[in-house]
């Protein structure tokens, strides 16, 4: 039923619903090019609180900007860059970007910023001193930055991830298990791991209108994260069913197209100003409109 393939029934097609395979201009040589030359970029795509429908903070999205390709998708040059070993600079510039531009338009808000970091590319434990240090650098206390994990159940060395991971909150930055409830994200994730969050697979979110079944997964999950004092996020919410549904069991946040794509950092910008205008301190989920 849930399979984990990257189409859904359900969903409209989309920007991440085609084309799973690399790029065929994406090879190691011309990553390390796009590198140096300043070629990877950030979207932002807004998150929200399902009670009150307002702002909550947003999560950073890769791009590459490719000279002859156009945008790519995180999808057509992730695993290369990983099976290349260039994951690591990809992140470190990724982490830079995104903390300077948060800073620069959110420092003095209670905003969040979420990052996704692949669990098994964490190699040393140099990763928590320069995120630290960025952080400090741009003023934004470590509460503030969510780093989300998929495939924590796959990583070659769970010893070295979790000690890593136990540093990374103890140094207070939040910890979420991204995609949960497929592939290699379970149960027994939520007690190893120090995780603050669960964010529940968009799968699940995105067939919820027309599947009874999801619906009960996604309730469940909400229960299990309130039990273990863990909050909660959906990502995929592409209607307004979904998210008054997921303000009724009691989900925390909320993500998706219904609510805001992933966007340029003006535009996002834009996108809580306009939030501020609409909602006018009192807004509620139902206010919002994709
Ligand atoms: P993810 O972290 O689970 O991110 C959610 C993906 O779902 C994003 O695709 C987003 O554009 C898409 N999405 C958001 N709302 C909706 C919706 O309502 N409906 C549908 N159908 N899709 C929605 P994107 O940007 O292509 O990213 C794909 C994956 O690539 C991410 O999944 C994440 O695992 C990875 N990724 C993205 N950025 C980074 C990064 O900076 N570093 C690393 N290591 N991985 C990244
Ligand atoms: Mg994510
Ligand atoms: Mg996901
Ligand atoms: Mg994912």
């Amino acid at each position: 039923l849930f399979d984990t393939s990257d189409t859904s029934a359900h969903a409209k097609p989309s920007d991440t619903d085609y084309e799973p395979k690399a790029h065929p201009a994406v090879s190691p040589d011309s990553i390390v090019q796009g590198l140096n030359d300043g070629q990877f970029t950030l979207h932002y795509q807004p998150v929200i609180s399902c009670a009150a429908g307002t702002p909550v903070g947003f999560e950073a999205l890769v791009r590459w900007s490719h000279p002859q390709a156009g945008l790519l998708l995180p999808q057509h040059f992730l695993a290369v860059a990983e099976t290349a070993g260039l994951i690591d600079r990809l992140s470190e510039i990724i982490v830079s970007q995104g903390l300077m531009w948060f800073s620069r338009h959110f420092r003095e808000t209670d905003l969040l910023l979420a990052f996704n970091l692949s669990a098994h590319s964490f190699h040393g434990d140099s990763f928590i001193d320069r995120i630290a240090a960025a952080s400090r650098s741009v003023d934004i206390a470590p509460e503030r930055i969510v780093l989300e994990l998929s495939d924590t159940g796959r990583v070659s060395d769970p010893t070295t991830t979790l000690n890593i991971l136990t540093r990374l909150r103890v140094n207070g930055f939040q910890l979420s298990i991204d995609d949960f409830g497929i592939g290699y994200s379970s149960m027994s994730e939520l007690l190893r791991l120090p995780c603050t969050t669960i964010k529940i697979d968009r799968k699940f979110v995105t067939t919820a209108k027309h599947s009874e079944e999801a619906q009960k997964i996604i309730t469940s999950i909400t229960d299990l994260g309130r039990r273990l004092g863990l909050r909660v996020t959906a990502e995929g919410v592409e209607d307004d069913w979904t998210l008054s549904f997921l303000a009724t069991v009691g989900c925390a946040y909320a993500q998706g197209y219904f609510i805001g794509r992933p966007m340029e950092g003006k535009s996002a910008v834009e996108w809580v100003n306009q939030q501020e205008h609409s909602n006018g301190g009192s807004g509620s989920a139902s206010s919002l409109r994709a």
